[in-house]
Parts: C-alpha cells; sequence; structure tokens
C-alpha cells in the first residue's frame, strides 16, 4: 500500500546549523514547514566535553542568532568572545593584528562548539508548532510530482510534498546528487588536525592563527586556559602528529606556536578531517535550492564555513520575505543564487589565495609578505575594510 502524501510549503533536508537555522528564519513566514535528519538529536550538557567541531561566528551569524532568539542560550551554555585576532608568520616579524576597539561592536566574534549551537537551534526549533521534526529520517527520493510541488521520499514509508525544498543536508548532500547537481572540488591535499588543548597562559579572547610553511595553525579561545586547535598540514605529516604521544605532541605543538601562549597540553582526542574545496555549479533547481555546505565547502583557515551557510538561510529568508510571487517561484531563487553563489565564490577563491600566499618559501616571496602584511596592519582604513567583510556587518 502507498502511504498517504502530507503537504507542507517548505521542506528543509538537513538539521546541522544552517538547516536549522533556515527553519527557524521560515518559521515567522510559513504555517506548514517540514525538518528532515537522519542522525538522531544528541542532548547537550553543561559537563560534556568540548566538542572538536567548533565555529568562529561573525558578528552577522550572531545577529542572526539573536533574532531568532538562540544567541541568550548560547551565551549560557558555553561561548567565548574575542576581542582581537593574531595573525603572524612562524620565524618571522610578518604580523598582523585586528581589534574590536576599531570598530562600534564590543567584540569581533565568538568561538562556538557545534554541539553547542545545535542544542541551542533544536529547543528554539521545538517552540515553534509550525514546524514538523522528521528526525532519524532520511531523504531516499526527490521528484517534481507538480509544476507546484516537490514530492520527497523518505525512508520508512514517510512521504511529504512541499512547494520550496531546501537542501541543507552537507557536503554529500542527497538533495545535490538528486536534482543531478555536480560538483566542483579542490583537494587541498591537507588534513586539519583538531583537538583541545590547556594553555599556560591566558587566551586574552584573542584569536590566533599562525602560518607555518605546512599551512596555518589556529588557536580558538573556549574559556578560561582552554581553546580549540586547528591544524592544517600535509597528510603524511598529520597522521604523523596523531601517532606521537602526549608529551611529544605539546612539544611540537608549543614550538609550532613559538610558545605566544606557553606551554600547550593537549586534554582530548586528536582527530584530522580532510580539507577541500567545493562549489556547486548551481544553487537552485525547479522549486530547490542547496545552503550551506551542500552548496559550497571553503578552506577552514579563517573559520568562515558556517558563516557563509547561516547568510545563505539569512539572503534566502529576506528574499521569500519580501517577494510577492508565489513560493518557489523561480525569479526569487535565481535572486538567490546570483547574490550567494558570487559571494561564497569570492570567499573561496580569496581563502585559497592567501593560504598559497602564505606557503610560498622563496625569499621575494617572504619579502614582499612582510612588506605587504605589515602595511597593511598600519593602514587602518585598508584593515577597516578587510573586518567589515569578516564581520559580515558594517563595522
Ligand atoms: C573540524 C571542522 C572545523 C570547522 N571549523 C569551522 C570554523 O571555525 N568556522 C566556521 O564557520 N566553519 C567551520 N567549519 C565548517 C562548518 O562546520 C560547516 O561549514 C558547517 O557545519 C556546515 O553546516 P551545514 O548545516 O551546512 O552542514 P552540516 O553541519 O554538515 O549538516 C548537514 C545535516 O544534514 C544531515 N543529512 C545529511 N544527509 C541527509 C539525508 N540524506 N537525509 C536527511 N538528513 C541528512 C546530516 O545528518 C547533518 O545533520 C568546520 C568544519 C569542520 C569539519
Amino acid at each position: 500500500m502507498v502511504s498517504a502524501v502530507t503537504d507542507f510549503d517548505v521542506a528543509i533536508v538537513g538539521a546541522g546549523a544552517v538547516g536549522l537555522a533556515a527553519a527557524c528564519l521560515l518559521s515567522q513566514q510559513y504555517t506548514r514547514i517540514a525538518l528532515i535528519d537522519n542522525v538522531p538529536f544528541k542532548e547537550w550538557q553543561q559537563s560534556d566535553d568540548y566538542g572538536l567541531r567548533v565555529s568562529a561566528l561573525n558578528i552577522a551569524s550572531i545577529e542572526l542568532l539573536t533574532q531568532i532568539g538562540a544567541w541568550q542560550d548560547i551565551r549560557a551554555m558555553r561561548a567565548c568572545p574575542y576581542q582581537s585576532m593574531h595573525v603572524w608568520e612562524q620565524q618571522s616579524e610578518t604580523h598582523i593584528d585586528f581589534d574590536c576597539r576599531d570598530t562600534s561592536h564590543p567584540m569581533l566574534g565568538a568561538i562556538v562548539e557545534n554541539q553547542v549551537l545545535l542544542a541551542a537551534l533544536n529547543n528554539i526549533v521545538n517552540k515553534h508548532s509550525n514546524i514538523q521534526y522528521f528526525n532519524q529520517h532520511s531523504l531516499q527520493h526527490l521528484s517534481a510530482v507538480s509544476s507546484a510541488a516537490m514530492l520527497l521520499e523518505l525512508d520508512n514509508e514517510v512521504r511529504i510534498s512541499a512547494e520550496l525544498v531546501l537542501g541543507a543536508d552537507g557536503q554529500r548532500s542527497k538533495v545535490r546528487k538528486c536534482i543531478e547537481v555536480d560538483q566542483l572540488t579542490t583537494h587541498y591535499q591537507q588534513l586539519g588536525l583538531v583537538c583541545t588543548v590547556n594553555t599556560e597562559l591566558d587566551h586574552q579572547q584573542t584569536a590566533w592563527q599562525c602560518f607555518t610553511p605546512d599551512g596555518p595553525l589556529a588557536l580558538l579561545p573556549l574559556d578560561e586556559h582552554v581553546c580549540s586547535i586547528v591544524w592544517s598540514v600535509p597528510e603524511e605529516k598529520c597522521r604523523q602528529l596523531i601517532s606521537l604521544s602526549d608529551e611529544q605532541f605539546n612539544h611540537q605543538l608549543t614550538a609550532a606556536f613559538e610558545h605566544k601562549l606557553g606551554q600547550l597540553d593537549v586534554c582530548s582526542e586528536r582527530k584530522s578531517f580532510p580539507l577541500r574545496g567545493a562549489q556547486a555549479s548551481q544553487y537552485i533547481d525547479h522549486r530547490v535550492v542547496l545552503l550551506g555546505d551542500a552548496a559550497h565547502v571553503v578552506h577552514p583557515l579563517a573559520g568562515l564555513g558556517l558563516n557563509l551557510g547561516l547568510a545563505d538561510a539569512q539572503h534566502l529568508s529576506d528574499l521569500l520575505h519580501v517577494s510577492d510571487r508565489p513560493l518557489g517561484s523561480e525569479r526569487v531563487l535565481r535572486q538567490y543564487e546570483r547574490a550567494r553563489k558570487s559571494e561564497n565564490i569570492l570567499m573561496q577563491k580569496s581563502l585559497e589565495l592567501i593560504d598559497v600566499f602564505f606557503r610560498q618559501e622563496r625569499s621575494f616571496a617572504k619579502q614582499a609578505r612582510a612588506v605587504g602584511v605589515n602595511m597593511t596592519n598600519k593602514l587602518l582604513p585598508l584593515k577597516l575594510m578587510f573586518m567589515r567583510h569578516a564581520l559580515g556587518v558594517p563595522i
């Protein structure tokens, strides 16, 4: 027997941070929203270990989270605002500093664990009776049931229809596969090593980024004397770093970080993930929109991946809000694609350029870097231009 179809205005596949935020934003405009995720929701407790996947949320993302009512919860749970950013090149005088005192904002952003973000957003979603959560359901097929609606077939014979489908289902997006959209992928031949460390010295509410010849090493403040590490290194070196004893690893990490925060002691497991950039060849199809990692993946060096995904959700919601066209109108979806694709490609290419720029070892390249970076550090208008882009809002 074929199961009945439940009708929705919008179906969102993927309840990661981007899908959850999109659900909260759209619940202010539409009465029937379906949210689908194949992984069971995990409760968060204050006693939980620090998560290894953390995000540097910029001011635009924090404003979005405030708008949907999640930011207060996140602050009460666990988040670390940072007021400045110190970026430098290993074994050189080349450096640049960013400080919120040069802006009208009390911080540059905040470091938040993915698990905290998801728990806070889930709390908000649960408060909206117009969002129906299909938790532990996986999208199997997606097809156009008519010119006015899409049919989503989930496992356990659940079938729903929606006028608009949002694919927020991450890097290996099933929605993207169903609409047969290609992805242009760049493998950076590096792994990102992630772990949590105790720092001997106070992190000074600063996000630290050291460019080494291997790749960038970021220390992101999580709590008093606790930081999260994202160390981008060639695959072989990453495997070697993971196989070291804690003592040997601490020694190498502290040296690579040039003792800026004194002794660093790892206090978690060490994990790695492959570094790659990716862009979907198109972000939209008939009544379907891709957003977040389903549409684009960037190098983690500036911690911008999630911010771009949240900006996708905000932009789409704003366009739908002001549009007088029917939900799913191709014209509105095209506006979304035009705006977000160009912004995301620009960011992906800029991050790749920065990574390559800092990895050039020739002395000419080193000198050019020293002049360029140190001069930028002294030119406030230029610095403010970079900061406006990173914060995602006027400064
Ligand atoms: C180690 C690490 C460090 C990072 N650091 C930063 C940082 O500092 N700053 C930053 O901004 N970004 C960072 N990122 C990137 C950031 O985490 C991602 O950009 C962001 O989480 C993407 O969110 P998303 O909601 O688009 O996708 P995801 O978080 O991947 O969520 C996708 C969801 O879709 C669900 N799903 C998948 N397939 C299906 C299906 N068939 N049916 C139903 N559900 C499905 C999954 O269960 C998942 O819940 C980091 C990433 C990693 C891995």
